[in-house]
């Protein structure tokens, strides 16, 4: 993880002290390259608050010149600028505004020649383009490199927002099958109108970068600031998408397959033998845990038996089968960018299974993975149950 300078302590101090976020998130943010396509009202003043936020590097994508009847939203520009290349002043402003961030302008639309170079080079990509067919193109990519999106759009006093989680929620093209008939450079707009959304976008890329607090996931924030009227809807994934469909040619067999690498060892955790089972997620992925039980311990508390799962700091309360998820953001809707994944199963356990099946959610994956050593006998002397603080240091409980 990269270090943070004196100067970058001091500079996020007020964020770092926020509960759950702390130094490590703003160490993710540094080490993060955030994509925006589009830095008008809407693109340019959400990069401006990732910029505040300390994101490491800042990829900017947008073609035309600065008119004079941008600057009633487009906050990074100056009035001496109309008529040259936007992107290149927002570049210089946020270098100025904030010098550790690198930020690289590119003059240009998204284009089928260049995204997929632009998505490959990004943590995460948002989505602010003025029109349909740069963010068509956009989603694309994403799907096909497995990369996150922050989809923002707006049409006069109205706008919606989401962030597209490949393989995980709706596609772009889920939601929107049909696109709307915007008028994209002919639309009414209040630069508090472009701001308000710019921020949310913002936050958006926040929050999947660090981890803190939850990302809209399969759902679809509405507003109507005509009636400051807010809805969350329900989004769902289209199986026949075109673009992240089952069949689409966006998800070649080998992508599938590599989605994560699974290993089982035996190891004994203080004075417990345990199972433990480490995947190692190459891409983001949403997935339960489904067990099987061995035929002689279906009985009458079988139904009591199922495989829980659990974040790390979540102790041992409630994991009635003493399952141990490490780096797990939350406990029944995991979702997790790169990163290893730790299950541990107690010796007791363990001989009542029959084999745990990892169930990705998208259904694209069928992978399962059994352990078997019936024989562990040993088992914690502490005699207590499902207490955090008396089972041991990895949170591996008694059962
Ligand atoms: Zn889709």
């Amino acid at each position: 993880m990269v270090n943070l300078s004196p100067t970058e302590l001091e500079r996020y101090r007020r964020q770092i002290m926020l509960p759950g976020f702390g130094k490590e998130a703003q160490q993710r943010l540094k080490s993060a390259t955030v994509l925006v396509t589009g830095v008008g009202g809407l693109g340019g003043t959400a990069a401006l608050y990732l910029a505040v936020a300390g994101v490491g590097r800042l990829i900017l994508v947008r073609g035309g010149e600065l008119r004079l009847d941008d600057m009633n939203r487009q906050i990074l520009m100056s009035d001496d600028w109309v008529g040259k290349p936007r992107v290149f002043k927002a570049k210089e402003r946020l270098e100025d505004i904030n010098p550790d961030v690198e930020v690289e302008a590119i003059f240009d639309y998204v284009t089928p020649d260049n995204v997929d170079f632009l998505v490959q080079s990004a943590d995460v990509a948002l989505d602010c383009a003025h029109n349909f067919t740069e963010r068509d193109l956009l989603n694309a990519a994403c799907v096909r490199w497995r990369k996150p999106m922050v989809e923002a759009a707006m049409d006069g006093m109205e706008a919606y927002l989401t962030t597209i989680v490949p393989g995980v929620t709706p596609c772009l093209s889920c939601l929107f099958p049909e696109k709307p008939e915007w008028d994209r450079r002919g639309f009414g707009v209040l630069g508090a109108v472009s701001g308000t959304l710019a921020c949310l976008t913002a936050l958006e890329a926040i929050k999947l970068i660090t981890g803190c607090s939850q990302p809209l996931l399969s759902q679809l924030l509405t507003m109507d600031l005509h009636q400051m009227v807010f809805a969350k809807r329900r989004s769902y994934r289209d199986r026949n998408c075109p673009v992240c469909g089952t069949h689409s040619h966006h998800y070649p067999t080998s992508l599938q397959l590599s989605r994560a690498l699974v290993n089982s060892q035996q190891s004994t955790v203080n004075h417990q033998q345990v199972y433990f089972m480490t995947l190692t997620l190459t891409e983001a992925a949403e997935f339960r845990l489904r067990t099987f039980l061995l035929a002689s311990s279906k009985d009458e508390n079988a139904t009591q038996r199922g495989i829980r799962v659990g974040v790390e700091d979540g102790g041992c309360n409630g994991y009635q089968y003493s399952i141990k998820v490490i780096n797990a953001p939350q406990a029944d809707d995991i979702v997790m960018q790169q990163g290893k994944l730790s299950i541990y199963i107690d010796a007791q356990s363990a001989p009542l299974l029959e084999g745990v099946v990892v169930d990705f959610v998208d259904g694209l994956l069928e992978s399962g993975f059994k352990f078997s050593n019936p024989n562990a006998t040993d088992t914690c002397g502490c005699g207590k149950s499902f207490q955090a603080g008396n089972c041991s240091p990895a949170g591996v409980p008694c059962s």
